[in-house]
């Protein structure tokens, strides 16, 4: 394994940023299997969420082991904490991860949605601001891998993939290793998450090069309080399960997974429940649970000890209650959770999956 350090030129002088790179080299390098797939795993590019680094830390070891006993088939690159301008953003005391402070743009937007998979495509960002030399340099580490996996988390919720349409069910092995709740597929992308991306360059190419071989998913490993040593075990051993199970490492010890039976739903059935009012949410509803249409999901209380101060919100289908928020206090018209409804949402807002 060998350990590089990257450095993102900051915005003024005598600023910069680092973040260390793993890459375990493969058989292909020395010729012997040119077939094996290379994987690619990044976590925290929103820097605040954090189970898929404690994941990552859990899985080194194990690739470590593998690598002393030769069973790297592929190249993996590991990238533990892909943001390093977002890990030291805090503001007033409180951390904010997800947005860039200089710019306002959401670390997991504006990646340049490249027209084939080549780096050379990549645009100069050597004029640009610090969070564009970023995302630039992840897409030009990660652009060639077969297995591309950005580790993130919701504010509570269980654990799914979002999965371009394409990859589907061809992922459903991947899912089933890893062990997953819910796998939500999106087929548009027009804001440029590092997913779409990472998958945008190849939907050109024919089927067979580009598209079933390939592995590509955002992963939301719960919620962002879930940073527990057992939940990281537990994701590192599903994350080499499927390592083991796509030929990136040899393991003839390790059982293979059973095929995947968790929930399976287009984007377009989400319901994301904006609230009515602003206020204090008493949630009647948790990730897992399954709703009835009209069930109580929530009560917001906005006006605190009169009369007709609370409102209830309801679902409006069937479905899974996918996430909801970790903080008690909402905005009129910001989303209470996601339910993953049995058919199409009446309000489906397309684009972007919201990670
Ligand atoms: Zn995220």
């Amino acid at each position: 394994m060998q350990k590089s350090i990257e450095r993102i030129a900051g915005d003024s002088e005598g600023v910069s940023y680092e973040f260390p790179v793993f890459r375990f080299e493969g058989f292909r390098f020395d010729g012997s299997d040119k077939a094996a797939p290379s994987a690619y795993l990044q976590a925290a590019l929103h820097a605040g969420e954090l189970p898929g680094v404690v994941a990552i830390d859990a899985l080194m070891p194990m690739l470590e082991k593998a690598e002393a006993e030769g069973r790297i088939k592929g190249s993996i690159t590991i990238v533990p904490q892909a943001n390093p301008i977002g890990r030291a953003q805090y503001h007033f005391g409180e951390h904010q991860g997800r947005f860039h402070l200089g710019t306002r743009t959401n670390f997991n937007r504006g990646f340049p949605l490249l027209a084939a998979p080549d780096v050379e495509l990549l645009p100069d960002t050597t004029l640009g601001t610090a969070d564009q030399r970023l995302k630039s340099r992840l897409l030009q580490l990660s652009i060639g891998h077969d297995i591309v996996l950005d580790l993130h988390c919701d504010d509570e919720g269980l654990a799914y993939l979002y999965v371009h349409t394409s990859l589907w069910p061809a992922m459903a092995d991947c899912a089933a290793a890893m062990g997953v709740d819910a796998v939500i597929l999106w087929d548009e992308d027009t804001d440029g998450t590092f997913e779409g991306a990472s998958i945008t360059p190849y939907l050109n190419l024919p089927a067979e090069v580009a598209r079933f071989d390939r592995r590509v998913a955002t992963v939301e490993y719960r919620g962002i309080l879930d940073v527990d040593g057992a939940l990281a075990g537990a994701d590192a051993e599903g994350l080499y399960r499927l390592l083991v199970g796509r030929g990136v490492i040899l393991d003839q010890a390790l059982s293979t997974p059973g095929s995947f039976t968790g929930i399976v739903a287009p984007l377009e059935n989400i319901d994301m429940m904006p609230a009515p009012r602003a206020g204090a949410i008493l949630y009647n509803v948790k990730p897992g649970d399954r709703v009835a249409k009209g069930a109580l999901l929530a009560t917001i209380v906005h006006a605190p000890g009169e009369a007709g101060g609370r409102t209830q919100v309801f679902a409006p289908q069937a479905g899974i209650i996918l996430t909801r928020r970790s903080r008690r206090i909402i905005r009129a018209g910001e989303d209470l959770l996601k339910l993953v409804g049995d058919r199409k949402s009446a309000d489906a807002r397309s684009g972007t999956l919201e990670d």
